[in-house]
């Protein structure tokens, strides 16, 4: 082995652990980072965020192609799916994206170890197939999550699928069950959905995306049943039983009662996501857990000094860019900087259509905490430029605190909102009011005229509608 002692040592090369590299060799730190996988890039560029999107978008174009064209007079015949070339192009995505990791490693100097990390000293990790390394300033543990389990239904990959399986099916589905109603369930069955499978979502819990706002989620749920998604909410399932041909699912109401049977030729077990720290040796070294994640104090250190940790695998929403804001601050924080990550205002994203957004407290969070707030809505119906491209389903609305003005929540359902959070986010850092929004000039004719509407709104002086 070439070099065996670092400044910081990385575990995990996700968002969170590359990230974190990158931006601690900017500082000048020696850096390695350790990643079992065969690529860089963790859970979201090998199985999560990029190749979700990349079948997002493919399955959102055979979709429009097929149907939704004929509204703009164009007459489109003989769409066909063509399967493993749409799966062709979710593989060159997830490849271009994870060697530009690569090349980023190699652009700041930071070593790349192949193979699993076990942490066996304050200042040590093991790294099979290589050896020993130290790490003279800090061990980080970005390790991530893996699929929770749901007792009694074994996942195989084939015809019962995770997230990981979901994204390689290699036929579409006559009927897809996905239990779990939450962001990846309601993706990856948006994507079966548009190429052609029945989707049914069982759901537990008696909303789908249950964590948003609860008026988002019920219009969500509206449009998405419009789409043809069937629900079983308040819904549990039992057990199932994989024949040659399908699954057969037991399923009753999650207060009690009778038990119905549901056939599927494939099931997606999307129920969510447990930190993963398996193989790590946390346990020899003492560093401590909380129901699974491993333990931080404020400034992303265990209980022991020297080691931290940082995204899915600590407190917190289970996303990239909250991982990623972690290990930039992280690394920052190690470089004697005074950087911190505002935890209240990492946005939220569903990337089906319409999109779902969102930022900051909810209506019932508001309430719960006894906040006095206004809110403004405004729909894409009265929006020039959602009608110009024929998508004008769902709304924009802002929560605002009712003595100050101060935005407090953000919440939106339409087409292409995950891009507009973002101005939302940044007003929100800035503590701005909705007046402030409302008065910022929006180019017209665009999407995000919207937003201002919606300010407008809560002062209730909208003028499109
Ligand atoms: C289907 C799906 C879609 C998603 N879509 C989105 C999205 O659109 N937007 C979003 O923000 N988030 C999304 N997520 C969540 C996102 O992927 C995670 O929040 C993010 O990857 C967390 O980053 P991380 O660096 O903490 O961990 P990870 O990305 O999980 O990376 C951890 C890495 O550590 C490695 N590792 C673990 N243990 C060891 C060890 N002992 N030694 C060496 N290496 C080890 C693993 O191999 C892994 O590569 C999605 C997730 C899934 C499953």
């Amino acid at each position: 082995m070439a070099e065996s002692t670092f400044d910081v040592v990385v575990i995990g090369g996700g968002p969170g652990g590359y990230v974190c590299a990158i931006r601690a060799a900017q500082l000048g730190f020696k850096v390695a980072c350790v990643e079992k996988r065969g690529t860089l890039g963790g859970t979201c560029l090998n199985v999560g965020c990029i190749p979700s999107k990349a079948l997002l978008a493919a399955s959102e174009k055979f979709e429009e192609a097929a149907h939704g064209l004929a509204k703009f007079g164009i007459k489109v015949g003989g769409v066909e799916l063509d399967l493993p070339g749409m799966q062709a192009h979710k593989d060159k995505v997830v490849k271009d994206n994870v060697t530009g990791i690569e090349f980023l490693f190699k652009k700041n100097k930071i070593a790349w170890l192949k193979g699993a990390g076990k942490i066996t000293a304050a200042n040590t990790v093991e790294v099979e197939g290589v050896g020993a390394i130290t790490a003279s300033k800090a061990i980080v543990i970005a390790t991530g999550s893996d699929v929770t389990p749901l007792p009694g239904i074994a996942i195989d990959e084939k015809r019962v699928v995770s997230s990981t399986g979901a994204l390689s099916l290699p036929e579409v589905p006559k009927h897809l069950v996905v239990i779990g109603g939450g962001v990846i369930g309601l993706e990856l069955g948006s994507v079966w959905g548009r190429l052609g499978a029945k989707v049914t979502v069982v759901e537990y819990l008696d909303r789908v995306l249950p964590s948003m706002d609860g008026e988002l989620s019920k219009q969500a749920q509206r449009i998405f049943a419009k789409q043809g998604m069937d629900f079983k909410l308040g819904t549990k399932v039992t057990g199932a039983s994989v024949t040659e041909t399908g699954v057969s699912l037991t399923v009753e109401p999650a207060a009690g009662g009778a038990a119905q049977t549901v056939e599927a030729d494939a099931v997606l077990v999307a129920i969510g996501r447990r930190p993963y720290t398996e193989g790590l040796g946390l346990e020899a070294v003492g560093v401590e857990l909380d129901r699974g994640r491993v333990k931080i104090d404020g400034h992303f250190q265990t209980n022991v000094p020297g080691i931290y940790a940082i995204g899915d695998v600590v407190e917190g929403p289970m996303l990239a860019h909250k991982a990623e804001e972690e290990g930039v601050a992280l690394a920052e924080q190690l470089a004697g900087q005074k950087s911190h990550v505002n935890h209240d205002l990492v946005p939220g994203v569903v990337y089906t259509w319409p999109e779902v957004a969102a930022v900051g407290k909810t209506e019932e969070q508001l309430k719960a905490a006894g906040v006095a707030y206004k809110a403004g809505k405004f729909p894409f119906t009265a929006n020039g430029r959602a009608r110009a491209g024929g998508n004008t389903d769902g709304f924009v609305k802002i929560l605002s605190d009712a003595a100050t003005d101060q935005v407090l929540g953000v919440h939106m359902i339409g087409p292409n909102v995950s891009e507009m959070i973002g101005e939302l986010v940044l007003a929100m850092e800035f503590s701005a009011s909705a007046e402030d929004v409302a008065r910022t000039c929006h180019a017209h004719p665009t999407l995000s005229e919207a937003v201002k509407e919606a300010a407008l709104a809560v002062d209730g002086r909208p003028l499109h509608i």
